[in-house]
C-alpha cells in the first residue's frame, strides 16, 4: 500500500464548506439526507452498469444502505454496497466541484452570511454537508469489480485539506463515518435517527437498514433502557413512491422524493403525477423547482429526469425525456416498454421515447397553464426563476408554439414597471377598439426600452406597448408574430402605420411638413450621406426632435447591437 497523501480541496470547496456549515446549521438533519441520497444513486449506479457486466456484483444482487453508531466512539455510519469509487474518482468528488460555472458563481459571494446562505440551495449541499454535524469524516470506499486492496481512505476536518490513502475494503461499495462534534450526542440515538429517515428518505427505494432495538428491563432495581440487538430491521418503505397511487402519497412524501431526485434542499413549487396507459405505458412524476439552479442558463448543463424501467433505474440526465427549454423541470419516468439494456443511442431513435417526450411537454406545459390560470402568485414565482427559459420554446417547439406563446409575460407600459406579469391575451383585452396590432419595443435594458423615443406616439394615444428587453425576446417576437389573429409589431420599425388609431387631420399635418420642411430633411440626409436610409419628418416624435428607425424588413436595431456585441 501506499502512504498517506495530504492534499489541498480546491478554493470553491473551501468556501462552499465555511457556508454551510455556518448557514445550514439550523437544518443540520439534512446531512443524512444527503449522505443516504448518494448511497442510494450508487446503488442505482452499479445496477445499471452490471445490466452489461454482471461480474460488477460480485455475486452479490442484492442492494442496501446501513445506518449505524457507536456512542461510545461518538460516530455514526452510513455505508452501501453501491457502486464505490476509485482513488482519482474520490479526489475528484470529494475535493471539487466540477461543474461548469462554479467560479463565477462563488465569486457572487458577498460575504453577507444570508444572501450567501440563500445561494447555496442554488449550489446543492450534498456530501459536503457532513460537516455541519462533523468535525471530521472518514470515507472508505472501493468500486466494484476490482480487487480488495483496491480500497481507498479518505478522511478530513472540513478545513483545507484532507488525506488519501490505500486500504484493503473485502466488501464494495462505500462507508463515511462522522465523528460528531462535541455538541451532536442527540444524533447518537437510534429513535432519532430513525425519525430523521422517516421523514426524509422514507422513498429510497434500498432498503436502509438499522440493528433493531429492544426495550431490556433493569436487573436487580437499575432501571431499564433501549438495547441495540443483533438483528437488521429496514426503517424506510424502500419501494418506488411513483409506482403508488396519488392518494396514498402525502404532500411530504412528495417534497422529500424531490429533494432526492432534484439534489435541491428546499421544496418544489408544484409537480404533476401521471400514469399513461395506451399504446406507450409510462408513469411520470415532474416537478418544478422553486428557484433556478446558478448553471440554468448553461444550454448544456442537464440534470433533469431520471429513467427507470419497470422500477430499475436506468440512467440520470435523460435528455430525450423533455425539450432543451423544459431543462428546469425534475423528476423521473418510469417506462414499461423499453428493454432494461437501453443505452443513450438507442433512446435517440426509440418511438417510445418519442412518445414519453411528447407526453411529458404535454403534462408540464399543462401543469403551468394551469397554474397561470389559478394560482398566479405561484405563476409569478416559477416566471422569475425560468421566464427566460421558457421563452426559448417559442422558437424550439413548433407544435406547442401557441400553447407556450400563451405562457409569456412581459413588462409593459400599462405599469410601466420591469415586472414581467403582462400576457399577451391580458394586452389583447386592453387593447383600444380600433387597434389591430399587438405592439412592443425591444432594447438593451429596461430602462431603455421604457425611455424609447419610439413609445412618444403611443404614450400620447394611451396604447399600451410590451417593453421587451431580453436577449431572448428578439427570439421571442422573430418567432411569436402573431396571437389570437393579431399580429405583432415593433414600433422601431418601417412606416409607422396606426392604421385607424390614426385620425385624418394628424395624417395631413404629416404630409404638409413633409413639404413644409423638404429642404431641411435633405439638407440633412447629405451630410449624413451613406449613414442613413432616408430622412423623413414623423408625427412619432412628441418630445424628442428625432429618432432612428429601421426599415420593415431591416433587422431591428437592438437584434443589430446584440449581434454585433456577439461578434457576427
Ligand atoms: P451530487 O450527489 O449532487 O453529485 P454530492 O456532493 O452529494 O453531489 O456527491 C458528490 C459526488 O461524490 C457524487 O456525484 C458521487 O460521484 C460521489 N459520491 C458521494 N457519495 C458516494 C457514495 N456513497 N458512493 C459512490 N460515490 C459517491
Ligand atoms: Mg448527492
Amino acid at each position: 500500500t501506499t502512504a498517506r497523501e495530504t492534499l489541498g480541496f480546491q478554493t470553491e470547496v473551501k468556501q462552499l464548506l465555511q457556508l454551510m456549515i455556518h448557514s445550514l446549521y439550523s437544518n443540520r438533519e439534512i446531512f443524512l439526507r444527503e449522505l443516504i441520497s448518494n448511497a442510494s444513486d450508487a446503488c442505482d449506479k452499479l445496477r445499471f452498469e452490471a445490466l452489461n457486466n454482471a461480474a460488477l456484483l460480485e455475486n452479490e444482487g442484492e442492494f442496501s444502505i446501513r445506518v449505524n453508531f457507536d456512542k461510545t466512539a461518538r460516530t455514526l455510519t452510513v455505508s452501501d454496497n453501491g457502486i464505490g469509487m476509485s482513488r482519482e474518482e474520490a479526489i475528484a468528488n470529494l475535493g471539487t466541484i466540477a461543474k461548469s460555472g462554479t467560479r463565477e458563481f462563488f465569486s457572487q459571494l458577498s460575504g453577507d452570511q444570508k444572501k450567501d446562505a440563500g445561494l447555496i440551495g442554488q449550489f446543492g449541499v450534498g456530501f459536503y454537508s457532513s460537516f455541519i454535524v462533523a468535525d471530521r469524516v472518514t470515507v472508505v470506499t472501493r468500486r466494484a469489480g476490482v480487487a480488495a486492496d483496491q480500497g481507498v481512505r479518505w478522511e478530513s476536518e472540513g478545513t483545507g485539506e484532507f488525506t488519501i490513502e490505500a486500504i484493503e475494503k473485502p466488501v464494495r461499495g462505500t462507508e463515511i463515518t462522522l465523528h460528531l462534534r462535541d455538541d451532536q450526542d442527540d444524533l447518537l440515538s437510534g429513535w432519532k435517527l430513525r425519525s430523521i429517515i422517516r421523514k426524509y428518505s422514507d422513498h429510497i427505494l434500498q432498503p436502509i437498514v438499522m440493528k433493531k432495538e429492544e426495550w431490556r428491563e433493569g436487573k436487580d432495581g437499575e432501571s431499564g433502557g433501549q438495547v441495540v440487538t443483533d438483528e437488521d430491521e429496514t426503517v424506510n418503505q424502500a419501494s418506488a413512491l411513483w409506482a403508488k397511487s396519488k392518494n396514498d402519497i402525502t404532500e411530504e412524501q412528495y417534497k422529500a422524493f424531490y429533494k432526492h431526485v432534484g439534489h435541491d434542499y428546499e421544496d418544489p413549487l408544484a409537480w404533476v403525477h401521471a400514469r399513461v396507459e395506451g399504446k406507450s405505458e409510462y408513469t411520470q412524476l415532474l416537478y418544478l423547482p422553486a428557484r433556478a439552479p446558478f448553471d440554468l442558463y448553461d444550454r448544456n448543463v442537464r440534470h433533469g429526469i431520471k429513467l427507470y424501467v419497470r422500477r430499475v433505474f436506468i440512467m440520470d440526465d435523460a435528455e430525450q425525456l423533455l425539450p432543451t427549454y423544459l431543462r428546469f423541470v425534475r423528476g423521473i419516468v418510469d417506462s414499461a416498454d423499453l428493454p432494461l439494456n437501453v443505452s443513450r443511442e438507442i433512446l435517440q431513435e426509440s418511438k417510445d421515447i418519442e412518445a414519453i417526450r411528447k407526453g411529458c411537454t404535454a403534462k408540464v406545459l399543462g401543469l403551468l397553464t394551469d397554474m397561470a390560470a389559478n394560482d398566479k402568485e405561484k405563476y409569478a414565482t416559477f416566471w422569475t426563476a425560468f421566464g427566460r427559459v421558457l421563452k426559448e420554446g417559442v422558437g424550439e417547439d413548433f407544435a406547442n408554439k401557441e400553447k407556450i406563446a400563451g405562457l409569456l409575460r412581459f413588462a409593459s407600459t400599462h405599469s410601466d414597471t420591469s415586472e414581467q406579469t403582462v400576457s399577451l391575451a391580458d394586452y389583447i383585452s386592453r387593447m383600444k377598439p380600433e387597434q389591430e396590432k399587438i405592439y412592443f419595443v425591444t432594447a438593451d435594458t429596461f430602462n431603455a426600452a421604457k425611455n424609447s423615443p419610439h413609445l412618444e406616439v403611443f404614450r400620447k394615444k394611451g396604447i399600451e406597448v410590451l417593453l421587451l428587453s431580453e436577449r431572448v425576446d428578439e427570439w421571442v417576437v422573430s418567432h411569436v408574430t402573431e396571437f389570437d389573429g393579431k399580429s405583432l409589431a415593433s414600433v422601431a420599425k418601417g412606416d409607422l402605420d396606426l392604421g385607424k388609431l390614426e385620425d385624418e387631420a394628424e395624417k395631413q399635418a404629416q404630409e404638409s411638413a413633409a413639404g413644409e420642411f423638404k429642404a431641411l430633411t435633405e439638407k440633412i440626409a447629405a451630410s449624413l450621406a451613406e449613414r442613413v436610409k432616408e430622412v423623413r419628418v414623423t408625427y412619432r416624435l412628441t418630445e424628442s426632435p428625432a429618432c432612428l428607425v429601421s426599415a420593415e424588413n431591416d433587422m431591428s436595431g437592438n437584434l443589430a447591437r446584440l449581434l454585433k456585441a456577439a461578434g457576427q
